[in-house]
Parts: C-alpha cells; structure tokens; sequence
C-alpha cells in the first residue's frame, strides 16, 4: 500500500501530521511518501502541482491531502492558483466519484443550525460527481450575444453536459455505496426544465433496474435543497451530477455543524483516491494549534475502506473519533460549555490512544 501525503497549505500540514500519526499506530506497513502541492508548491517549484508531484500521484494507491490555498495567492494567474492542484490531481487521475458523507455525531448535535431531533443520528452521503456538467462542458466563454432578448450585448455563457456512460458510472457507485448502507438511492435531477437532466433520469432508471434490491427516488433540485433542510433523515445515498452537487454537499455539511468534522474521498474506476477534509486551508487559525484534525482523520478511514480494503482499520479509527467525543474532548470549532477545550496535537493524541 503506497500513500501519497500531500499537506499542502494553511492547517493543512498540521491535521495532516495527526493523520499519519493515527495511520502509522495501525501498523499496517504502508509506505507514506510526502510532496508539496498548492501554494508550498507554488513557492518551491513554480508549480501548484509539479511534475514529481503528480507522478506520486500516478505511482500511490491513494492521497492523503490536507488543503491548499491562501489569500496571498489570489492574484496569481488562475493556473498557478493552489487551488489548480485540486482540479489538476482530478483530471490526470480520472477522479470521477466524490463521496461526502454527512454524519452527526450524537454529542454534537447542538452544533447543527437545525433542531437536534432533526439531525440526531443523521447518516447520510452526497454522491456528486465530479469530472462532467457545465463545470467543464464546452463551448463556453463570453461573447457579444446575436439574438435573445439584448442582441449586441456582451454575454457569458457555459454548456451543460452528460453522455450516458459518465451517468451509468457514477449511478453504479452510488447504487454499490447504497447496498453496504440502508439501500435507498435519491437521485438528483432538474430533468422539468433540463434536457441534460431527462437523460440523467432515464439512464438512473435503467440502470435502477439491475439493483432490484435498491429504492430508487428521483427529486428535483430545489425540492431536494429543501427537503435536505426539512426531513435530512429521509435520505441515504444522493447521488447527483458536478452543480447539483457542488451546492448539496455544502448544505449537507452544514446540517452537521462543524465543518472540521466532514471527510470526503474522490474515486476512480481504479479505486484510486484523494482523500481530504471538506475545509480549506482556513489561514485565519493556520500555525495556532487549534484546527480540528477530525476531518482529516476521518478521511484516512475513507482510504481504508474505500481505496485500500481495510474495512476493520476504518472502523477502528471511526470508533476511536467517537469515543474521543463522548470523552469530551473539543477543538474550539466544536467546543461548548461542560466540555474540555483541546488542540489539534492533543486531539490527533486522543485518537491514537482510544485506538486502543
Ligand atoms: P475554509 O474552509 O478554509 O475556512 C472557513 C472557516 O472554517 C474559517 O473560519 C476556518 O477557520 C474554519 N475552519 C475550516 N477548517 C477548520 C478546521 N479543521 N478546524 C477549525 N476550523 C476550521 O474556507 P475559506 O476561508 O473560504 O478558504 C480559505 C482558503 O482555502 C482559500 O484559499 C480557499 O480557496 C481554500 N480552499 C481550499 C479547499 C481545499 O483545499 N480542498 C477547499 C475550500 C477552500
């Protein structure tokens, strides 16, 4: 098993550091190798993802990454921008599949916006996928408009699109994910308004067939934005295209409260991943000690299951995350009255220790 670690910038190298420590006590004789990326990469190499970079990338079973990016890059070109990497690793590595789950963890419940009862025991996961839609369907680009309703204007203008296979791959994941969970996929369209979106819906219900053993639920975008707001318990898999997705698995963080605690992986047909906490770089608490290292963590049991089939080393780990918790033990983005305030160093400590 070849690990990749990619720090990266900001809090990155801190909660990647407890990450490795937690991965390093399983003693699972894997091989970690580190390499810059973003904006430490920038400043090294000229590069946001140098060629020895993305080779490592190429060459592991999977990446460890923390999180790029830093307000005092904001005026490079956008292709030297930290956060290219992200998108560069994406592209060269096929990574089409992105998982967020959404837990909440019974003592955090307060943290969410929503009413505890709403959220207590929440378990659910976002399938966005990632490499499609009008993120990167051409043509696209700006333009003096011909015809509409201002001809002679100046007009931008980008194109939604999908084929069939890239549905029929992403569906599949999401009806695989379902069937290891409570066997109920909702898939997320616009297929009312969306020609993109009808060929979306009748490919899932085609492929629907061949998991008998699955509910599929089709919903409407807005409705879906709603109803994960309203009722988030009544989900287990959503599976969605690039936009939709985008725009649900923030919602869905949110109703979780603390965005320190959500991992998410990025998968390939091979079962290659990237691994990383839904944050960024967070540079207002970077160097303090204080980020929350959880996410990151709980990443690293997303690689074990999903990229390097060590099921039982990711139960471990997750195991551990929630004992740490109902110990009491908070980083500050998670702390309230009656618990014990921690750093990221004690947090990564805490976790090793109730591996047990
Ligand atoms: P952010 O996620 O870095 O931070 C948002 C807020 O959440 C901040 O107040 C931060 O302190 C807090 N926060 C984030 N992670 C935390 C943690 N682990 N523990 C405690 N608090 C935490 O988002 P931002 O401020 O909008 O962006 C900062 C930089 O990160 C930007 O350069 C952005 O482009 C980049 N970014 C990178 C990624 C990535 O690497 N995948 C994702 C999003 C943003």
């Amino acid at each position: 098993m070849k690990i990749a670690v990619m720090a990266g910038d900001g809090i990155g190298t801190e909660i990647t550091a407890e990450a490795v420590k937690v991965l390093k006590v399983l003693g699972l004789g894997m091989e970690m190798e580190e390499a810059l990326v973003g904006g430490a990469a920038y400043d090294a190499h000229g590069h946001p993802l140098p060629e020895a970079t993305l080779n490592l990338a190429k060459t592991s079973d999977a990446i460890l990454f923390g999180a790029v990016g830093d307000w005092k890059y904001d005026k490079l070109e956008r292709q030297f921008r930290p956060e290219q990497a992200i998108l560069g690793l994406r592209k060269h590595l096929g990574l089409f599949a992105n998982f967020r789950p959404a837990i909440c963890y019974e003592q955090l419940t307060h943290a969410s916006s929503l009413k505890p009862e709403l959220v207590s025991g929440l378990d659910i996961l976002i399938m966005r996928e990632l490499t499609g839609d009008i993120y990167f369907g051409q043509p696209r680009g700006r333009r003096t408009a011909t015809d509409g309703l201002f001809p002679g204007a100046e007009e931008g203008f980008d194109t939604m699109r999908y084929t069939r296979p890239e549905i029929i791959r992403i569906g599949r994941v999401a009806f695989e994910a379902a069937r290891k969970r409570n066997r109920h996929v909702t898939s997320v369209d616009k297929s009312n308004v969306l020609e993109t979106s009808q060929l979306w819906r009748d490919t899932m219900v085609e492929l629907g067939k061949e998991y008998p053993d699955v509910t599929l639920e089709h919903m409407y975008i807005d409705n879906a934005a709603m109803q994960l707001v309203k009722e988030p318990k009544k989900f287990d898999v959503v599976v969605t295209g690039n936009m939709f997705g985008d725009i649900l698995s923030d919602e869905a963080s949110m109703l979780t409260g603390s965005i320190g605690m959500l991992p998410s992986a990025s998968l390939n047909d091979k079962k290659q991943g990237l691994y990383e906490p839904s944050h960024g770089s967070a540079p207002d608490i970077a160097g303090k000690g204080v980020a929350n290292p959880l996410a990151t963590i709980l990443s690293a049991a997303m690689m074990l299951r999903y990229s390097l089939d060590q099921a039982e080393a990711a139960d471990r780990i997750e195991a551990a995350v929630k004992k740490v918790l109902a110990q009491g033990l908070r980083t500050p983005d998670i702390y309230s009255v009656g618990t014990t305030r921690v750093g990221t160093r004690e947090m990564g400590d805490a976790v090793v220790k109730a591996l047990g």
